[in-house]
């Protein structure tokens, strides 16, 4: 399935979702947003996780600088420009505003003063401090509150129970076809229309494990983990790193294992009465993701370094580092140089790629990897 057909099936998807009288909630942060509360208010959780190309990002600058992130400008430009796969976000009913970084807050805030689309808000401290903790359950408590609002009726405890269930065990079924799947491309597929459906999907999930878990992949193939930025639905990147003869084994990514690795433990599913608190808890055991500045960066060398001794052990063959910096990603790029040092002294290749959606681009990032490959 390519991605025109993708999104044209979620359209279908979401117009069903509408004509049973669902909202449609959206949102750009990339992780900490509790979907389980959309879901439990039986409002549909639209995740923003589409690549952009050059009219997009052009489109932005009416509104932005063009120092905002390529990913940011693209988000805007969507809804400024409205190409007719994306005719889908006609159906939003409410954004999200929250503080994943300052690019995701602008971006937030213009998609939802110049397109006309409500503004919910949910921020989130960059710390992990007793009191953070404090703070997130206060904002997760005034998240449910706005959608109580719009539903006209509360959201029950058990009901937030079951959409927290619901969630985990979705997260679940990704972490067992991201072990399963062989092919960086088939895997980085699953994924994306996962977290694009959510846990509807989950049926299916099943049946595509079944088909697509016998794809071999050549002995040859130059093996990568991909850190930093995600890759989005209908992003080329993926393609150029296949063709120059490598292989994503392993999406370090918020669109990956940043995502569905955040599984709750049953024994803190069981014995936590209050929801909002088991909600609070995998805040703060989200140890991987960007937005938590404190220990960042060593807990990503220390897990990149772990995954590659491992890797090596099972299969025998070295992974290389691809480190994606959207342009102008300040969360990744700040840090990209440390990184690359810090893996090195262990022995690790790292690419620092840095881009923007331009197409002008493909050759010169397609050399940069190929040479990259040819060097591991
Ligand atoms: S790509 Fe980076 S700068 Fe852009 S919205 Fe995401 S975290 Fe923020």
């Amino acid at each position: 399935m390519d991605d025109i057909e993708l999104l044209s099936e979620y359209y279908a998807f979401l117009q069903e979702k509408k004509g049973e009288g669902k909202k449609v909630v959206a949102f750009m942060s990339h992780d900490n947003i509790p979907e389980e509360l959309i879901d439990a208010a039986g409002f549909v959780p639209l995740r923003m996780i589409f690549a952009g190309n050059d009219e997009l990002m052009d489109a932005s600058h009416d509104f932005l600088s063009p120092s905002t992130c390529a990913f940011a400008q693209s988000c805007i430009g969507v809804f400024s420009v409205k190409p007719n796969m994306y005719k889908f976000l006609d159906l939003i009913d409410y954004f999200i505003l929250s503080n994943h970084c300052v690019s995701d807050i602008c971006a937030s805030e213009v998609i939802t003063k110049y397109f006309n689309i409500k503004r919910l808000n949910f921020y989130v401290s960059y710390t992990k401090t007793e009191n953070s903790l404090k703070y997130f359950k206060i904002e997760v408590l005034d998240l449910k509150k706005q959608l109580e609002e719009i539903k006209g009726t509360e959201i029950g405890v058990q009901e937030l129970k079951n959409s927290i269930r619901k969630y985990n065990e979705f997260k679940k079924k990704l972490m067992e076809i991201s072990n399963t799947i062989k092919s960086g491309s088939q895997k980085l597929k699953i994924i994306q229309k996962a977290m694009l459906f959510g846990p509807d999907i989950l049926p299916e999930l099943d049946s595509t494990i079944l088909k697509q878990s016998e794809i071999q992949v050549s002995d040859k193939i130059k093996d990568i983990l991909l850190t930093g930025c995600s890759i989005f639905i209908n992003d080329y990147l993926l393609d150029l790193i296949e063709e120059g003869g490598g292989n994503v084994v392993f999406f370090d990514t918020w669109v990956g294992f940043n995502y569905y690795y955040q599984i709750i433990d049953e024994n803190v599913l069981n014995s936590t009465k209050d929801p909002i608190d088991i909600l609070t808890h995998r805040f703060e055991k989200n140890f991987y993701g960007d937005h938590s500045v404190p220990n960042f960066l060593q807990r990503k060398v220390s897990h990149i370094d772990t995954f590659s001794k491992d890797y090596e052990k099972k299969t025998g063959k070295k992974i290389g580092v691809i480190n994606h910096i959207i342009k102008f990603c300040d969360h990744m790029s700040i840090m990209s140089s440390h990184l690359k040092n810090k893996l090195k002294v262990k022995g690790i290749y790292v690419l620092n790629l840095e881009r923007d959606y331009s197409r002008a681009n493909r050759g010169q990032l397609s050399t940069r990897i190929e040479a990259f490959l040819e060097m591991m």
